[in-house]
């Protein structure tokens, strides 16, 4: 049985803060100690294998039986150094959750004796039972065959006491079945385009990093209050629950001062991240109550992620040790913010030079500004994929509501950069460009100041923000995997750098020099890509009016978001870039219908549930106890007077009375619809329960939630909104 709200509240005033003293006085003695690290592998390798490792990861070249036994027997002592018995692969299949399969290290050697060990081929590859994990019909069950494969370029880190080393997982075909191949894949394609246009301006470019710096926002509850309500245990969200006569409107949570138990438990992750190596630097409260936020240093996009995901973890873990419960979901609670994790983007060359940051001079400008205009060009060709990238069940209750960004793809630009980009479309003339039309444009270009006013990134309302020296991508989902939405990013943003530098080679062979060649594709580019560009506010109603008469898309549930993955053009664009094949997106498309499905029918289920077995019954009782008093006053009062003295209980007994007829009804419908709807097929099914079973989900949610604010406080049988968001 679940604890009921009032074992719950007493609970939580037993509750104390938690204060884990940290191993060391300075973050820099302990930082990345558990992490075999560049650093940490000259200590354990020769010099020769560690140069070859470098070099194989550098290149993405293979690295073969002699030098992984030369590495894992170094890692094993390392490893061991550190207390470590056992080893794993650290993965992640499209659960969305990270998965894990411990081995030790020992091994008997048949004669009563024993060894520890840990060779090449049990560094390289192992093979997980693959069956339970989604693969969208690439693999049968019976078929359970599934590699991971170790990932060199994400160092193997020591979590309690074993050894995890970031893979990829595959099928049996070489499939990819998890985020981490397809991620490496489009970091890969974006590396390849973005290097070869970075050939104009410089020739010492031969390699382009993504980075991405991740902001994690997440609420914080308690454990008792948890537990004591079965829909925020089980789904991640409050199902009911009237909204608090306070809710965030006084904003006074933001950048407040952070209470004093929230404080232990952050103080501990943060311990235990930097441990790992994942650079987190900022802690604040974000605007709902109860709601925070953490975020690192920006890092190469592949292992950002792997710190993400770790990160994500490690909140779940340590969120119990100090009786709380971490949520990640998108839209916890109505009327009250959403947590996104804002994806910041950008490109980096291995001449040190960010891609998207203005530079120095002219030339760099024009780099810059290749890079910048491309960037906005591949959102507005695609826009609908990148949308379908962040598309998820609890991001279709955050997109568009508090708050949050709409689910209209756009571009913020901020004003200079608006302006300099009306500047370039108005002023290259068709034809021939005379020596005196491109001086003067280059020098325009280079009055771009390096520092631009809007790096403070002024509008928060805009799904994907330029902001000064990388963009922002908002509308990702906090409990997302980010690699959906770099893999797309990256795929589209490859593709347009791929074509930009087939237009201006055409250009070229036609007689342009590279510099007007550039300016004239550049021109072309702002021109065609004009809609998307929005510098007003993502929140208002009429952004939604005016992106329609644009001809922007606005999906706002995630079965009509997904479906752009059945598109021959979006499929070809992913194969030729060998990000992802047909086969492979059809399967991950089915996967997150699926998955979409079968958490709306979890939710379902629980509104049913506790509908009829919580509220329910609640409401009949004080509709009793109001019962028994009229009755009682009949025995001592004149009709007349039972008029006066009646009339709150009766009213109120009609009130209750309409309410429970109402959710009963609903109720009855929601279960009827919900069972029809799981005998679907995939999509139909998923747009049922998108455009039927939800919208019943709500009103019976109206129904209880108005109950809640006529029954007596004490009959409430769940935590009330304002228990949950405001007791620390
Ligand atoms: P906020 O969005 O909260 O105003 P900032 O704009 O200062 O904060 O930075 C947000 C995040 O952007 C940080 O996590 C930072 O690491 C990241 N970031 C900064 N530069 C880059 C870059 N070149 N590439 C990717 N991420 C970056
Ligand atoms: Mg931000």
């Amino acid at each position: 049985m679940s604890t009921s709200r009032f074992q719950a509240l007493a609970e939580l005033n037993t509750r104390q803060p938690i204060v884990v003293p940290p191993p060391s006085v300075k973050v820099s003695d302990y930082f990345g100690s558990n992490v075999f690290s560049p650093f940490r592998m000259r200590e354990y390798l020769t010099d020769e294998v560690y140069d070859k490792l470098m070099d194989c990861i550098n290149h993405g070249t293979r690295i073969d039986r002699s030098l992984a036994d030369h590495i894992s027997s170094a890692m094993k002592e390392w490893a061991m150094s550190k207390g470590a018995t056992h080893y794993t692969h650290w993965f992640q299949p499209l659960t969305g959750a990270t998965a894990e399969k411990h081995d030790s290290f020992f091994k008997p050697l048949g004669d009563g004796r024993a060894i520890e060990k840990f060779e090449g081929s049990m560094l390289v590859q192992q093979e997980p039972d693959a069956s339970s994990f989604p693969s969208g019909g690439i693999r049968n069950t019976f078929e359970a065959r599934g590699y991971t494969l170790w990932d060199p370029s994400s160092p193997a880190f020591i979590v309690g006491n074993t050894l995890c080393i970031p893979t990829i997982f595959i099928s049996y075909t070489g499939h990819a079945l998890d985020y981490k191949m397809p991620m490496m894949k489009a970091l890969h394609a974006v590396d390849v385009a973005a290097t070869s246009v970075c050939q104009y301006f410089d020739k010492e470019v031969v390699k382009v990093n993504t980075t991405l710096g991740w902001e994690q926002e997440y609420f914080l509850i308690d454990e008792a209050l948890f537990n004591a309500r079965p829909d925020i245990a089980m789904t991640g969200r409050a199902l009911f629950g009237a909204r608090p006569a306070k809710g965030q409107q006084l904003e006074d949570h933001y950048f407040g001062s952070i209470p004093e138990r929230a404080m232990g438990f952050m103080k501990e992750f943060e311990q235990e991240a930097h441990l790992l190596g994942i650079p987190v630097t900022t802690r604040h409260n974000e605007v709902a109550p109860n709601q925070f936020e953490v975020a690192p240093m920006f890092e190469e996009a592949n292992l950002a992620n792997d710190h993400n995901q770790l990160l994500m973890d490690l909140l779940n873990k340590i969120a119990r040790k100090h009786q709380f419960r971490i949520l990640l979901h998108e839209k916890p609670f109505e009327g009250i913010n959403g947590s996104g994790k804002h994806n910041n983007w950008a490109l980096s060359t291995n001449t040190g030079v960010n891609l998207l940051k203005p530079g120095r001079n002219p030339k760099s400008n024009l780099q810059f500004l290749t890079f910048f205009v491309n960037t906005v060009a591949a959102i507005f060709e695609n826009a609908d994929v990148l949308r379908a990238s962040i598309a998820s069940v609890g991001n279709d209750h955050r997109l568009g509501a508090n708050e949050a960004p709409p689910a209209i793809m756009s571009c913020f630009l901020g004003e200079q950069l608006s302006a300099m980009l009306d500047d370039l479309e108005k002023n290259i003339k068709a034809g021939k460009m005379t020596p005196q039309d491109k001086t003067e444009l280059k020098l325009n270009i280079g009055k771009l100041p390096q520092v631009l006013l809007d790096n403070t990134d002024r509008n928060r309302t805009s799904p994907f923000a330029f902001t000064g020296n990388k963009f922002e991508f908002r509308a990702v989902g906090s409990s997302a995997n980010c690699a959906n939405a770099m893999i797309v990013l990256n795929t589209i943003v490859a593709h347009r750098l791929n074509q930009f530098k087939k237009d201006v080679d055409a250009r070229i062979a036609k007689g342009d020099d590279k510099d007007e060649a550039i300016l004239k594709e550049l021109q072309r580019l702002i021109k065609m890509s004009k809609a998307i560009r929005f510098e007003g506010n993502g929140y208002g109603d009429e952004w939604v009016k005016e992106a329609k008469k644009r001809g922007l898309s606005n999906f706002n549930d995630t079965p009509s978001a997904l479906a752009v993955w059945k598109d021959k053009k979006v499929q070809k664009m992913f194969q030729e870039l060998n990000v992802l094949t047909p086969e492979e997106i059809h399967a991950r498309y089915e996967i997150e219908l699926e998955n979409y499905s079968r958490r709306r029918d979890i939710e379902a289920a629980l509104t049913v549930n506790l509908a009829i077995n919580h509220i329910v019954p609640a409401a009949i009782h004080y509709q009793s106890d109001l019962l028994h008093n009229v009755a009682a006053l009949k025995e001592v009062l004149t009709a007349s007077e039972i008029k006066e003295a009646g009339a709150t209980q009766i009213s109120l007994i009609k009130s209750i009375g309409k309410e429970l007829n109402a959710i009963k009804k609903k109720a009855d419908q929601l279960a009827t619809e919900r069972l029809k709807a799981t005998e679907m097929p995939a999509e139909k099914q998923a747009r049922n329960f998108a455009s039927v079973v939800k919208p019943l989900m709500d009103e019976v949610r109206e129904s209880a939630d108005a109950l809640e604010m006529i029954i007596e406080d004490e009959a409430w049988p769940l935590p009330k909104m304002r228990e949950i968001l405001f007791t620390r």
